[in-house]
C-alpha cells in the first residue's frame, strides 16, 4: 500500500480546516454536527485526505452516538490501529494506514457481526456515492 507523506503546510494547504484539524491534529468534531452521521446512501467512504477506500456504506449502522459508526472497515491493512491515552481515558485511536490520518476510535459496543464500533469523524470521511 502506497504510504502517502506530506508536510504540515501541504496538508493545511490541501484540507479544509475542519478536516486539516481532524486528521492531522487528532481533533473531534462536535456529536452530531458531522456530514455523515445521519447518511446511509450506498457507496464507498474514501479518506478524505488521500482517497484510501476506509468502509463501506453496507457496514455503516446508526449507532446514536453522534458520529458516523461502521461495524468494519473496508479491509484490515485500510486502517491502522493505536492506543490512546489522552482525556484521561485508554482509547483505541483508528488511523488511515495510507497517510496516518486521525479517523476516530474503535470501541467493542458494536453490533453482530464483528460487536466492533468504529466511531469515526465525517470530516476525516469523503463518501464517494454509487
Ligand atoms: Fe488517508
Amino acid at each position: 500500500m502506497t504510504k502517502v507523506r506530506k508536510s504540515e503546510a501541504e496538508w493545511r494547504r490541501e484540507l479544509d480546516p475542519e478536516a486539516f484539524r481532524v486528521l492531522r491534529e487528532k481533533g473531534t468534531e462536535a456529536p452530531f454536527s458531522g456530514e455523515y452521521d445521519d447518511v446511509f446512501e450506498q457507496g464507498v467512504y474514501r479518506c478524505a485526505g488521500c482517497g484510501t477506500e476506509l468502509f463501506g456504506s453496507d457496514a455503516k449502522y446508526d449507532s446514536g452516538c453522534g458520529w458516523p459508526a461502521f461495524f468494519q472497515p473496508a479491509a484490515e491493512a485500510a486502517i491502522d490501529e493505536e492506543t490512546d491515552t489522552s482525556h484521561g481515558m485508554v482509547r483505541t485511536e483508528v488511523m488511515c494506514s495510507s497517510c496516518g490520518g486521525h479517523l476516530g476510535h474503535v470501541f467493542p459496543d458494536g453490533p453482530h457481526p464483528t460487536g466492533l464500533r468504529y466511531c469515526i469523524n465525517s470530516a476525516a470521511l469523503k463518501l464517494e456515492a454509487s
